[in-house]
């Protein structure tokens, strides 16, 4: 019977992903037989990341931009199809975080967050899908969060952000469904990264946690592998505008 799951003669680009849960993903989709392209905002850690695969046994392809800049974007986009090949799968994945109170978080740090996640998902989606519309297919995997469905005091523009991304990639789905391509997203709870460290580091947190997830405190990046394996492959073919939630049952339960 064929593997559903099989992501042989596949090219799968993650950003955002020299560390944290786009490594992991990218990991995670090469061992199911996807080519990788290893893209983040800076060139060293991206390097690192690649020897780090190659130690593994996993031959990934570096590609440094920020999402933020549409035009970086496009042309390393445009580079990678062309030197190294299609690009069949794209995890949006790069993110940031600022931990502050609506009434005293800047402007500036509100936009910045909003550039990241939307507009640089927008970026990513938008560069790709241009390729991936021509062929007739692609998967496209938007890292949103189950702060995209429920809020928590003291990260007011991340919960804005996610929850746009959520959105987006319903509004993905409407535009690019009709040409082939799958547009879906993943809601992970909270999983141990350097993100989350602040919040990992305090006890009272970790304590409200253990007691609020169904399965049990915090996760850990590998949790969402078989959801992005999922995504990216033949099973999720009729699944579209979808987001799926990797939380341990935290927001389906009180
Ligand atoms: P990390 O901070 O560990 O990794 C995020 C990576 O994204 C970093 O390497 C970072 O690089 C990179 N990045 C940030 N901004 C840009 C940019 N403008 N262009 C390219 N790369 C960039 O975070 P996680 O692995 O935890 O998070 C990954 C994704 O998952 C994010 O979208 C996050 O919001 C989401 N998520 C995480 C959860 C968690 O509990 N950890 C829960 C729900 C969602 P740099 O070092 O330069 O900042």
């Amino acid at each position: 019977m064929t593997n559903l799951f099989d992501l042989t003669g596949r090219r799968a680009l993650i950003t955002g992903a020299a560390r944290g849960i786009g490594f992991t993903l990218a990991k995670g989709l090469a061992a199911q037989g996807a080519a990788v392209v290893i893209n983040d905002r800076d060139g060293a850690p991206v390097t690192a990341a690649v020897g780090r695969l190659a130690d593994e046994g996993v031959d990934a392809v570096p590609c440094v931009f920020d999402v933020t800049d549409e035009r970086q974007v496009s042309a390393e986009i445009d580079r990678i199809e062309k030197e190294a090949g299609p690009i069949d799968i794209l995890a949006n994945n790069a993110g940031i975080q600022v931990r502050a109170m609506l009434n005293e978080v800047s402007s500036a740090d509100f936009g910045k967050i909003l550039d990241v996640h939307v507009r640089g998902s927008f970026h990513v989606a938008r560069a790709a899908a241009r390729h991936m519309i021509g062929r007739g297919h692609g998967k496209i995997i938007n890292i949103s969060s189950i702060q995209g469905e429920r809020a928590r005091a003291s990260i007011g523009p991340y919960t804005a952000a996610k929850g746009a991304v959520k959105m987006l990639t319903k509004a993905m789905t409407a535009e690019w469904a009709t040409h082939g391509l799958n547009i879906n997203a993943i809601a992970p709870g909270y999983l141990r990264t350097e993100l989350t460290l602040p919040i990992q580091s305090d006890p009272v947190f970790t304590g409200w946690l253990e007691k609020r997830v169904p399965q049990g405190g915090w996760g850990t990046p590998e949790d969402l592998v078989g959801a992005c394996v999922f995504l990216a492959s033949g099973a999720s073919d009729f699944v579209n505008g979808h987001v799926l939630v990797v939380d341990g049952g935290m927001i389906a339960t009180l």
